[in-house]
């Protein structure tokens, strides 16, 4: 968020500085699965699709750009998904997203009926899933590669990258002045808060109820025998698939751990079990590496993005949970907007940072 902010801003010609505590893409940025797939069902329709479909395009923009600015290639590719019933009543549940992507997708959508359909798609599904949906909706990227590259694209444009922990914001006579980094006071004109599930303590710093709370993932990164996954997989909040590294990536867990990010045995066993459950064949794999990172969550699951309330010049970007990488782009165009004084380039009422109240109690 905070990368692709500072990208957008410097482009258009803004004195820009990061403020990162560890590195670029140490945390959930760096080593999220990197699935693009963009609001695809009745649920999400309303006014996510728009943020949804600016993020798509610009993903989709950005791929080339960044390597022509920073000769890192993110791996950008569509790459269809398969989503797997694990029996009757999850083929039931498929439908709705099935029915809505015949009227509004213009690409290949199939229903897979049955197992038989589903192993025509990869025979090495397992005989016990119940069918599926194919869709060529979505597309991936890697993750760490284009939080990476931003950062650096915003270098070549000018931004400064320094190192350091924001404590606190000045703000004076209801504007932002400066930003604290631990002794020192950076003066600026507006900032761009995008702390991943750190984003809460700025609430506190706005008086703004900010109800951000870390949701941790993990993911296992495999080395199997045979052929290469081709699509994306997904089935309750799993998925699989083979990456540029060439090693088959299975997720994901969903745990209330506090900030802890380690990588533990239990989810490993976990990952595995479902993996394997749907793609029998992994059980001969090797694990090479396992993942850990938090996830910006919101109290209402929506993500966080406009002008804190009452306040000029503070930005706010979060809360984009599962959707960070896919969302990222498009949060950050929209925070550059903002911080830049500009309207943003779509409607995000529902996103409005003031929507949780304030945290001064009377
Ligand atoms: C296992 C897993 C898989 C995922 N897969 C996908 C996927 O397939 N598709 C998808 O779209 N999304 C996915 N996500 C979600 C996505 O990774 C996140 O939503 C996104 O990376 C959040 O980005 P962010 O910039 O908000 O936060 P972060 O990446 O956490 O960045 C926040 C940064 O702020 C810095 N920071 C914090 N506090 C301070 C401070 N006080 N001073 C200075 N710096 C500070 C941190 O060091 C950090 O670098 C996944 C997440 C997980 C955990």
């Amino acid at each position: 968020m905070g990368a692709s902010a500072a990208y957008f801003m410097a482009q258009s010609g803004a004195r820009v500085t990061v403020v990162e505590r560890d590195s670029i893409g140490s945390h959930a940025s760096g080593f999220a699965y990197g699935g693009l797939i963009p609001a695809h069902d009745a649920g999400e329709r309303s006014t996510p699709s728009s943020l949804s479909e600016l993020s798509s395009q610009l993903h989709a923009r950005l791929a080339g750009e960044l390597r022509e600015a920073t000769g890192v290639d993110v791996q950008y590719r569509r790459k269809a998904s398969v989503m797997l019933a694990r029996n009757r009543r999850d083929l039931s549940d498929l439908r709705p997203t099935y029915d809505w992507l015949r009227a509004n997708h213009r690409g290949d959508v199939r229903w897979l009926e049955d197992v038989e359909a589903l192993q025509s798609i990869d025979s090495r599904l397992s005989e016990s899933l119940a069918g599926g949906l194919y869709a060529d909706i979505s597309a991936e990227v890697e993750p760490y590669k284009l939080t990476l590259a931003l950062g650096q694209a915003a270098q070549k444009h000018g931004a400064m990258l320094r190192h350091g922990v924001v404590t606190g914001l000045r703000i004076e006579a209801g504007r932002l002045r400066a930003v604290i980094v631990g002794r020192e006071v950076i003066p600026a004109a507006a900032v761009v808060v995008a702390a991943g599930p750190w984003s809460g303590a700025a609430g506190d710093w706005l008086g703004l109820r900010l109800p951000i709370s870390p949701l941790k993932g993990q993911i296992l990164r495999l080395r199997a025998p045979g052929r290469p996954l081709e699509y994306s997989y997904w089935w309750g909040s799993d998925y699989a698939t083979t990456k540029p590294d060439g090693l088959v990536w299975a997720g994901t867990t969903e745990e209330r751990a506090g900030f802890d990010e380690t990588p533990t045995a239990s989810a490993r066993d976990e990952i595995m079990s479902s993996a394997t459950d749907a793609f029998p064949f992994l059980v001969d794999a090797e694990l090479v590496r396992q993942t850990a990172c938090l996830r910006p969550v919101s109290s209402d699951g929506e993500p966080v993005i406009g002008n804190a309330p009452e306040i000029g010049g503070v930005v706010i970007a979060t809360g984009a949970g599962r959707n960070g990488i896919m969302l990222g782009p498009g949060m950050g165009r929209i925070a550059a907007h903002l911080a830049l004084g500009l309207d943003p380039p779509i409607n995000i009422r529902n996103y409005d940072p003031g929507r949780f109240g304030s945290s001064i109690r009377n």
